[in-house]
């Protein structure tokens, strides 16, 4: 372990788990545990529970678990180490100096860090240079004036091999650091090259002011024309927002999310300081997460072709069940002569001026006022069999929402639309809504008849060969966590007798550090489990345990446990015996043949 052992206890016993999770989640009482929104998925009731007794979280939405060091990992996006770190700093302790693999990790991404740092520098500096001439015309053209080109640090790449290798080379950066920040590329013959060339480039910056990766855009026509960093130790798309840097210190009630880097750009230096973007892919929960830190409300903002239209379906549908407010801006699709027209943002400011948009901004329709618009543009309604269409597309829609009042209030504007009446657009709703239950029911029956899905570990690699075995190995364990009296003396049984590798190795942990005399947590296994397999552990800490005669409990997991193994002996004895023989009669065949 790369913190010593009594250093992390007490970092545990210091960083209470709900003191810590209240700073981030709101907490309800019930009986012994306490519950609110999971911070991990969208959802409108409290199914994250947090639990004084086990010093462990675990949402039944999603499940997520794990300890107090688990949750600041996820929560914060830290490594291990950083986590500790943080944890420590809330606690008023000092961190010892660590050694071994970790240390190396948390190495590595500050010097990423610092390597990135230093390229946006030089990424600037170019931009300032001649041979950011093609770069500059091109800021010129879209019309980005300089003061808003240094507000985002933007910089330009220049159109060679290794402008960027060569002097981050000379500022002592290896070529290890260089791949590991995504910056240099391998070729075929293992000579490096610079990913980035003769390109805008735009530092992405985080939270805390580190920059993380970068976001580029190509001056001439070549492929691809938006280019960003890849997963690297620092960079992670999933939670990566352009420009949330900027936006965490605006003064504005909501945050817009758009399509393009260059939008938010567009969008700043038009006054409008609460625009991100998410860079390359759809909305995710990360994202959403993060944003929840700044905002209650999120505008969504996305081009008005297919793509931005497929786009803001799919986030209205990821941010249904969350508590944010949304409302969509629809940026218009018709010039002034009726003729169609693709625009995004950055085009509309362009055209009609930051009053116009802030006129847009200030009308923009909730999710579902736009979902209905959008249901009625695809059906004719002056013909009758279209209008029963729409009404049956539209109490779809109706149906999903949760509050009878919106439910009333679409209904009435749906049945405006298509001159059918509101009450038949509810009854049709009510239909509707029974028919997704009774399909739940079914989804859910089917589950009920195959339990052992239920209860494998969700990752692959450490599914349950025995699951008889198993399920009395996470007894016992649920038992060392929650009664260690049992198993202080000589241990009742080895780790080599479990079937789960997975579960053997959490029984050895726990078990090593009670015999030296510490309190088993959750949190000593943070470190050496994948997030998967500590929300598999969690889950099992979760199950139900006799509270009373955990003794006979035991002995009865252990039985089990032990007749298993004999059987996987005997079994593998056998398989040994039944293989030599087999292997003997090849032998005499063989030998037969030549012989004869
Ligand atoms: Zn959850």
């Amino acid at each position: 372990m790369a913190f010593p052992a009594r250093f992390l206890d007490e970092l545990v016993a210091r960083s209470d788990i709900v003191d810590v999770i209240s700073d981030y989640v709101q907490l309800k009482k019930k009986g012994g545990t306490l519950f609110g929104l999971c911070p991990f998925h969208s959802e409108k009731t409290g199914s994250f529970s947090v639990s004084p007794e086990k010093q462990a979280y675990y949402c039944f939405g999603c499940g997520k678990g794990g300890g107090v060091i688990n949750f600041i990992m996820d929560e914060e996006n830290l490594s291990f180490p950083d986590a500790v770190r943080f944890l420590a700093k809330r606690a008023n302790l000092e961190v010892p100096e660590e050694t071994g693999g970790s240390r190396e990790a948390g190495r590595l991404r500050q010097r990423v860090l610092a390597l990135n740092k230093d390229a946006a520098r030089f990424y600037y500096q170019t931009l300032q240079s001649p041979d950011g001439q093609a770069v500059q015309a091109y800021l010129d053209r879209r019309r980005i004036t300089p003061r808003t080109a240094a507000r985002f640090g933007m910089g330009a790449s220049v159109d060679r091999w290794d402008a960027l290798i060569a002097a981050m080379t000379e500022k002592g950066y290896t070529k290890a650091e260089l791949i590991a920040a995504g910056l240099a590329v391998q070729g075929k013959g293992g000579r490096l090259y610079d990913k980035f060339r003769n390109r805008l480039m735009l530092p992405v910056i985080d939270v805390r002011g580190d920059v993380i990766g970068f976001g580029s855009r190509v001056l001439d026509g070549s492929e691809p024309k938006y280019m960003n960093t890849s997963e690297t130790i620092a960079y992670s798309k999933r939670r990566a927002l352009y420009a949330i840097n900027l936006v965490r210190k605006s003064k504005r009630p909501n945050i817009i999310l758009c399509e393009g880097n260059l939008d938010v750009v567009t969008l700043h230096q038009a006054g409008f300081d609460n625009a991100v973007a998410s860079m390359g892919t759809a909305l995710t929960v990360e994202q959403t997460r993060l944003l929840s830190r700044y905002t209650k409300e999120i505008v969504l903002c996305y081009d008005n072709d297919n793509a931005g239209k497929l786009a803001t379906e799919r986030a209205l549908e990821l941010l249904n069940h969350s508590e944010f407010t949304v409302r969509v801006l629809q940026l218009p699709n018709r010039m002034e002569d009726g003729k169609p027209m693709k625009q995004d943002a950055d085009d509309f400011i362009k055209n009609h001026g930051a009053a116009a948009f802030e006129h847009l901004l200030s009308g923009s329709e909730n999710g579902v006022a736009y979902r209905m618009a959008e249901i009625a543009g695809q059906y004719d309604l002056s013909a009758d069999d279209q209008r029963v269409a729409y009404s049956r597309a539209v109490s779809a829609l109706i149906a999903t929402l949760e509050s009878s009042a919106e439910r009333e209030v679409y209904a009435a504007r749906a049945a405006e639309a298509c001159g059918i009446s509101k009450d038949a657009i509810l009854s049709e709703a009510r239909r509707a809504f029974s028919a997704r239950q009774k399909e739940e029911r079914k989804q859910q029956a089917r589950r009920d008849l195959n339990p052992a899905m239920e209860l494998q570990p969700k990752e692959r690699g450490s599914r349950y060969e025995n699951l008889r075995s198993a399920l009395a190995e996470e007894g016992i364990i649920r038992l060392l966590m929650l009664d260690s009296a049992l198993f202080t003396g000589a241990p009742p049984i080895a780790p080599e007798r479990f079937s789960s590798p997975l579960l053997a190795k959490v029984y050895q942990t726990l078990l090593s550090a009670l015999q030296e005399g510490r309190q088993p947590h959750l949190s000593l296994l943070a470190e050496e489990l994948t997030g998967e397999e500590m929300n598999h552990i969690t889950a099992v800490l979760q199950r139900p345990e006799s509270r009373t005669e955990r003794d006979k409990a035991l002995r009865d997991y252990i039985t089990t446990v032990n007749i298993e193994a004999d059987r996987r002996c005997q079994s593998s004895a056998a398989d040994l015996l039944a293989a030599a023989i087999e292997k003997n009669k090849e032998k005499k065949q063989y030998g037969g043949k030549l012989n004869g």
